[in-house]
């Protein structure tokens, strides 16, 4: 395989030439491919005549005028393969000269000017269509005829019409052949030129586009980060003023700066709760944004999930009670006392949840279930679960991957007149997804919604403490 890939490789070298006019390369090539033909053919002749001599058929005498003729044409091949390398023209002119030379000197001067030799001299006429210019094949025409004249002269053939005709014929039918090939290949080479200009300049197109999209890149990609620096700097600066107006309207409200009227202790109120709420976004801001840069850590310590469940409970029960709701919190008594993991934002997932729950009912309540996973097919990791339903709206199926989505809350008349910006979900998503759990809901619209996470369990005993 690897010699027959480099006797091509070999060919290919051999035949190539590096003229820069097309048509003047593919005639020196096929110039180069008639020298090969030839110079095989002379060397056969030569081995032939080598063993006939050897064994004795042809005598030594008869063999000589076999031996100096074919080593000259070796040798003239030679040198016509190197003359084509510079002047292709004239290496033709000189091979299809020596071609007919050796043609008209091979036979009898009755053959050459009318017997067999006038077939074979066809062959130049044809071969001059191939290696020169098309037109050139008349003249060659015109000189073999010549040259059958001269010859013919000497035994009182002058003039053969038929075979001067023929010649003619030939030269014609090899003139139109090589014309016709010729403007095909140059036609073809045009369209080559075109297409390999068309692809330049897609190829242009395309690396500027891709460089355009790189930039936008670039750019999407530093605005992404100013945003998240932005978000987290606003929300730091707005969290220890809104802080402060808090506390202090708090000790107003305490009564540490003296007593109060019933119409302030109301304003002071309304202060407390709406300072309540933008603290609350800002958190959320902040939590979005420290998620989105990837800065959001865990803390993990063991802590008691019934106590957890009581917490929301108590703190949340004023909401519902405030609405005419039930709360209801339950904890399966198979669950582990303590479990590990970060109870803050447990917590917040929790709270979050359930204040949504609370917040989108009119009628009935919300329920807080925890228990131990009976599904053993999720793999051999135990697993906890946290419920959350009630018995308020639902959501659409077609909202379900929405309300996940940061910003976005559904478009309906019975939850877009609560308060919120759609942050909340998103964040319990991402937070889960942080403690390695998943976050499935499950709801019919007008009966109610369940949201259950599944939270990997790691009991007490097993627990590294942090
Ligand atoms: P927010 O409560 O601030 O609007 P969330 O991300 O918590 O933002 O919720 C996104 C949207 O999902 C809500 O606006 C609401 O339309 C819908 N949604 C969330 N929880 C419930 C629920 N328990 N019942 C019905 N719709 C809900």
């Amino acid at each position: 395989m690897i010699k027959r890939i480099d006797l091509v490789n070999t060919w290919q070298s051999y035949v190539e030439t590096d003229h820069d006019d097309p048509d003047r390369k593919r005639r020196a090539q096929t110039l180069n491919i008639l020298l090969a033909a030839l110079f095989v053919m002379a060397t056969l002749a030569l081995l032939f005549t080598l063993t006939m001599e050897i064994t004795g058929v042809f005598p030594p005498a008869e063999t000589r005028t076999i031996y100096i003729p074919s080593a000259l044409l070796s040798l003239l091949i030679i040198g016509i393969y190197y003359l084509n390398r510079a002047y292709p023209t004239a290496a033709s002119v000189l091979f299809l000269v020596i071609l007919i030379l050796i043609l008209a000197a091979g036979d009898e001067p009755a053959q050459v000017a009318a017997g067999r030799v006038q077939l074979f001299l066809a062959i130049p006429i044809i071969m001059a269509a191939m290696v020169l210019p098309p037109w050139t094949t008349f003249v060659f025409a015109g000189l073999v005829s010549a040259t059958t004249g001269a010859i013919g002269s000497q035994v009182g053939i002058v003039f053969t019409p038929f075979a001067s005709f023929a010649y003619v014929v030939i030269a014609l039918v090899s003139y139109l052949g090589a014309s016709q090939l010729e403007q095909a290949l140059r036609r073809l080479r045009r369209t080559n030129e075109e297409l390999d200009q068309r692809v330049e300049e897609r190829t242009r197109d395309l690396v500027d586009a891709n460089r355009q999209l790189a930039d936008a890149n670039d750019r999407l990609r530093e605005l992404d980060r100013l945003k998240s620096r932005f978000l987290s700097m606003v929300s730091h600066e707005l969290r220890t003023p809104l802080s402060a107006i808090q506390g202090f309207s708090e000790m107003l409200l305490a009564g540490i700066y003296g007593p109060i009227t019933p119409g302030q202790r109301n304003a002071l109120d309304r202060i407390t709760g709406n300072t309540l709420r933008l603290l609350d976004l800002v958190g959320d801001l902040l939590d979005r944004a420290r998620i989105e840069a990837g800065q959001l850590a865990l803390h993990l310590h063991p802590f008691s999930p019934a106590e957890l469940a009581e917490d929301v409970e108590t703190t949340l029960n004023v909401l519902a009670q405030s609405k005419g709701l039930t709360l209801t919190t339950s904890v399966a008594s198979d669950l582990p006392a303590l479990i590990r993991g970060d109870e803050a934002r447990l917590r917040q997932i929790l709270m979050n949840l359930v204040n949504n729950g609370l917040k989108f009912t009119e009628r009935g309540g919300v329920m807080l279930h925890m228990s131990l996973s009976q599904d053993k097919s999720g793999g051999p990791e135990p697993t906890w679960i946290v419920s959350v339903s009630d018995t308020g709206p639902g959501i659409a199926d077609e909202e379900r991957a929405a309300v996940f989505e940061p910003f976005r809350r559904v478009d309906d008349s019975s939850t877009r007149r609560e308060m919120g910006v759609g942050l909340g979900l998103s964040i319990v998503r991402d937070l889960i997804e942080l403690m390695d759990g998943t976050l499935t809901l499950e709801s019919t619209v007008g009966l109610g919604s369940t949201f259950t996470i599944v939270l990997p369990l790691l009991p007490e005993k097993e627990m590294i403490y942090e």
